[in-house]
């Protein structure tokens, strides 16, 4: 594609997802050596699983097709039919995959309210039903989400996640974090992976966001975990054969796109310094610490949906509710893409 071709598509701002592979991305991954992960495994699927564990200072990693897969195996793997989860309200594991929660691990739920998806052990603590009483199902497991997206990108304070395991383990609980964009938290906070993954015991994390590759999550936990794991991937159908070429792609992705996701952090303030002030447009920094912008339009320029679509020949957002927008930064993303998408935002609020 020529330059001028491609300063006329629309700037993507609707998800880390929709990146495409880098050359050298390629290359690793025709270069990788293949076998059948089914049968004799994959080496380079083995290569990642144990790269991964060590990252995450866990005993084994299984590799996914999807972070949705990742998530349902870990409550799969450490729940029983009719226990129940404690989960903050507006968590991706309720809110984006299709109820597989209650439909597939058959779990009840109860919802913390905390302050956009981050909450303490004196909120969960009161939900933990531990009586011997027959009217109450079981609670076996929390959940909590790191970087929290439907919060804003909100990264968890590490001694604030380790108090909250704490006392989850306290009462018996298992504690499962949804990691997708654990990388992102921990360019934030200067956190390793370990030091948050240590905590919890299982962490989901995803390849397919802000690292850049074309498909891929991982489940990290203990041997007995990503065991039944393993089983419980071949029934939902997500094990796969020569998917080292996949696998390669997140061994590039974790050595050579880990450290950059915090130029995408810088050009999400970028974004935030083009559009704060613009007529009708409200954007709450406290909560933008990583690569997602949520910002608010007045109702005089619309609906957000409204003013997603106005914008859509230069810029493309989504909606998240009747006056949310999302814009999230990733690594198609360079200086003169935040330019070009800051000024058409300005401009849209500017013509009403
Ligand atoms: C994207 C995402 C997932 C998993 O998404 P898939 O599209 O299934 O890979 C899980 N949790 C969070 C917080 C996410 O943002």
């Amino acid at each position: 594609m020529t330059t001028a071709a491609r300063d006329r598509l629309p700037i993507d701002l609707r998800s880390d997802t929709v990146t495409q592979p880098t050359a050298a991305m390629h290359e690793a991954m025709a270069a990788a050596p293949l076998g059948d992960d089914v049968l004799e495994g994959d080496p380079t699927v083995r290569e990642l699983e144990a790269k991964t564990a060590a990252l995450l200072g866990k005993d084994d990693t299984i590799f996914v097709p999807s972070g949705t897969m990742a998530n349902l195996l870990a409550l799969r793997a450490q729940t029983s039919h009719g226990d129940e989860m404690i989960c903050d309200e507006q968590c991706h594991i309720v809110y984006y995959e299709t109820g597989g929660y209650a439909a597939v691990a058959g779990l009840s739920v109860r919802y913390t309210h905390g302050e956009h998806g981050l909450f303490t052990a004196d909120d969960f603590e009161p939900l933990v039903r531990l009586w011997d009483d027959p009217h109450f199902p079981k609670p076996k497991l929390l959940a909590v989400e790191n970087t929290h997206n439907r919060g804003g990108g909100i990264p968890w304070p590490v001694d604030r996640l380790a108090h909250v395991c704490e006392r989850a383990h306290a009462r018996g609980l298992r504690v499962h974090m949804d990691g997708a964009r654990l990388w992102n938290a921990c360019a934030a906070t200067g956190t390793s992976p370990a030091e948050y993954a240590v905590h919890a015991d299982s962490v989901s994390v995803c390849f397919s966001k802000g690292l850049g590759c074309p498909v891929g999550s991982a489940l990290v936990g203990d041997r007995a975990t990503i065991n039944r794991a393993r089983h419980l991937r071949k029934m939902f159908g997500g094990a796969m054969r020569q998917s080292g070429m996949l696998a390669a792609a997140a061994i590039y992705a974790l050595d050579h796109h880990r450290e950059r996701v915090t130029n995408d952090h810088a050009r999400a303030q970028k974004l935030c310094d083009l559009i704060e002030g613009a007529p009708g447009i409200t954007v709450d920094r406290s909560r933008v610490q990583t690569n997602m912008v949520y910002f608010d339009v007045d109702p005089s320029l619309g609906t957000a949906g409204d003013f997603c679509e106005r914008v859509k020949n230069d810029v493309l957002m989504l909606d998240e509710g009747p006056t949310t927008v999302r814009a999230v930064v990733h690594l198609h993303i360079d200086d003169a893409a935040i330019e070009r998408a800051g000024a058409a935002i300005r401009r849209a609020a500017q013509a009403e």
